[in-house]
């Protein structure tokens, strides 16, 4: 391990973290979101503004980041706040009105998940998850904003618990300048670097990043627009052949966001410049060309700038044993994709359960290594929808056609929902029975579908059940219980679970201070609900606790009698009744492990090599 011979500042004497996050937009604040989930770790994070992003920068908030959000129980203020993003217009040139007009309209809803892309400005969605991380909670995480990481040190291993020492200076308002107590050292176990495609992180560690393409710049304005445009409250991409392309979205409280990327006469290029050598009237000006025949003018700007990126992937997410890159600081692409808060939340959403559980013993150092893993590619797949999108978007062309191939061959990956991880120490791929479940992918996280609540009645979204609070999920599908034949399959299963040396642990131990099983096992039966009495199964699917009496929310039915989006569970899992099957889910969805009822060994193989070990 090498040590960085940085100078250390007069720094007070040293705290101690679990996990240090430098950083708090959206990769850091997702980073914070699950480590509030473990309260038996401690948690700083810190961001050098005085305050979360005002106005401006992203906006596209994807269907899986709407998933996941769901899943800290944050995503309905979002939608309340957002626009729907509903369908997507293409425009093009036409020579013989010189103006531009319409293509093609086409739907921009996903069948792949039950949220559609929103749009909203990315200082609300921050605003949104500090309210929760700021909640009266164990565990609670706050920001300290005002907070500069200036100076890193790393000490050799064994030398210390808390091997990264980060030298922290207070900064605005908050901070003088200089003096000792305007200046900490915070000593962490581990850190994440969520600051940003200018990392403070990356560049201490001397990480190089792999240059895919060259700067280009675009204008990016968020205007309430005044305009007779038709599609003015849909996404559209327009495309005005040598006078530039804009791509638009409508966003909350009448705003619309534009990128521009103007050609043509020359009177107005953005290339290479920055905000002080353009002004606002004239992005508008070039706007209002592409335009033509539609008028646009404007008289409230939220924000705008010039935005100037080139497609970029840092060469390791993990710099160092203990220090790990997500969010813009591993990647950077332009803005044409609505990726940049998607693509950077996911990372961490992907990361920090593992390094919670890592840091609170209840994993193995050794599944810190799936990250990069994971990761990396998802990164490298979005340099090239990037470079495609872009490509497309800035050709001399007066149709739309290049962008809407490039839309409809990555929609899956553009929404999230097809990612899917490649085989691992925690993605079980080729060893596992897929036959038992021939719409379920492995590495890909569960697709949601209404159920029944056995004891209650009340049908859900069954990914509503798998709340992320670093549970793992086994999801036990017996086939119709009105069958003597799948009952004692589902009996014996239980009794086999109980004998195996990892999963009947896993199951019981609950995590200090709260109610919750390192693994929760999830019963979902197609018989009529009113058919199966929820004590009459194995206990395991409804452990009982001497104050709390017993667990009622661990059974469900896929019952059509409950209304007309009840009941397909199965037949759209791919499942057979007759069968039945085991599905496990790591703590982010994503599915780890398909059996059947019968493959209790290998399941507890599974979680051999890395529960429970420092
Ligand atoms: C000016 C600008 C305009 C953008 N416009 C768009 C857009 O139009 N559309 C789009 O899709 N995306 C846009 N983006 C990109 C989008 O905002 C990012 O992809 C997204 O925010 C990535 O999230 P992140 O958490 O990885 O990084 P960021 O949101 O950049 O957050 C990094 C955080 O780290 C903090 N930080 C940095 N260094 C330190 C340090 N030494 N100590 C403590 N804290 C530190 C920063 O203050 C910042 O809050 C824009 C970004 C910027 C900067």
């Amino acid at each position: 391990m090498t040590r960085h011979p940085l100078a250390m500042a007069p720094y007070s004497s040293p705290s101690t973290t679990d996990l240090l996050i430098i950083g708090a937009g959206p990769a850091g604040l997702m980073a914070a979101c699950w480590a509030s989930q473990y309260t038996n770790m401690t948690t700083r994070i810190i961001d050098k503004y005085p305050s979360r992003t005002a106005t401006g920068h992203a906006d596209g908030i994807q269907s899986r980041t709407l998933e996941i959000l769901e899943s800290f129980g944050v995503v309905d203020p979002i939608i309340r706040k957002g626009v729907q993003h509903a369908e997507m217009c293409f425009w093009g040139y036409d020579k013989h009105t010189s103006g531009i007009t319409r293509h093609k309209m086409d739907s921009a809803q996903t069948d792949k998940s039950r949220y559609n892309m929103v749009l909203l400005n990315q200082g609300i969605i921050e605003q949104i998850i500090l309210d929760y991380l700021g909640l009266e909670q164990e565990g609670r995480v706050e920001v300290e904003y005002g907070k500069q990481a200036e100076t890193l040190e790393l000490l050799e291993e064994g030398e210390d618990e808390y091997p990264v020492v980060v030298g922290v200076k207070r900064v605005g308002q908050n901070g003088a300048n200089g003096h000792c107590s305007d200046v900490e050292t915070i000593r962490a176990r581990y850190v994440i670097g969520c600051d940003g495609a200018r990392s403070w992180t990356r560049e201490q560690l001397q990480v190089p990043m792999r240059v895919c393409s060259g700067d280009t710049t675009w204008g990016v304005v968020d205007i309430a627009p005044i305009t007779d445009f038709p599609d003015i409250r849909q996404s559209c991409a327009i495309h005005a052949g040598d006078r530039g392309s804009i791509m638009t979205a409508p966003r909350e409280n009448r705003l619309v966001r534009f990128y521009i990327y103007p050609k043509g006469d020359g009177r107005l290029s953005v290339e290479g410049k920055d905000r002080s050598e353009v002004s606002l009237d004239e992005i508008v000006g070039a706007m209002a060309k592409v335009m033509k025949p539609y008028s646009l003018t404007y008289k409230h700007c939220d924000w705008w700038s010039i935005y100037k990126i080139g497609q970029r992937l840092v060469e390791t997410y993990r710099p160092h044993d203990r220090i790990f890159l997500a969010g813009d600081a591993a990647h950077t692409h332009s803005p044409k994709g609505g990726q940049g808060l998607n693509v950077s939340m996911q990372d961490t959403y992907n990361l920090t359960w593992k390094l919670c559980s890592v840091i609170t013993g209840e994993a193995s150092p050794s599944i810190l290594d799936t990250y990069e893993l994971e990761r990396r590619p998802v990164g490298e797949e979005l340099l090239k929808l990037d470079t495609e999108l872009v490509k497309a978007y800035e050709q001399d062309t007066s149709v739309t056609e290049g962008v809407e191939r490039v839309r409809g061959q990555y929609i899956d990956f553009m929404t999230g929902t097809g990612v899917t991880y490649g085989s691992n120490d925690l993605i079980t791929g080729k060893k596992a029975d897929t036959s038992v479940a021939k719409n379920i992918k492995i590495g890909m996280r569960l697709s949601s579908y209404p159920v029944v609540g056995q004891a209650d009645g009340i049908s859900m979204q069954l990914v509503s059940r798998l709340t992320s609070n670093g549970a793992w999920r086994l999801l036990v599908f017996p086939g119709d219980l009105r069958e003597p034949s799948n009952q004692s399959r589902l009996a014996n299963f239980a009794n086999q679970f109980n004998e195996q040396p990892h999963l009947p642990c896993l199951h019981k131990d609950l995590k200090s201070n709260r109610c919750c099983p390192l693994l929760e096992t999830i019963v979902v039966h197609p018989s009529p609900r009113t058919s199966v009495n929820l004590l009459d199964l194995p206990e395991i699917f409804h452990p009982f606790d001497e104050t709390w009496g017993w667990d009622y929310s661990r059974v469900f039915a896929d019952d059509g009698s409950y209304g007309e989006a009840c009941g397909h569970a199965y037949a759209r899992y791919g499942i057979r009744e007759e069968t039945g099957c085991l599905v496990l889910c790591r703590p982010d969805q994503h599915v780890a492990w398909l059996g059947s009822l019968g493959d209790v060994e290998a399941l507890d193989q599974y979680f051999g090599p890395f529960v429970g070990r420092k």
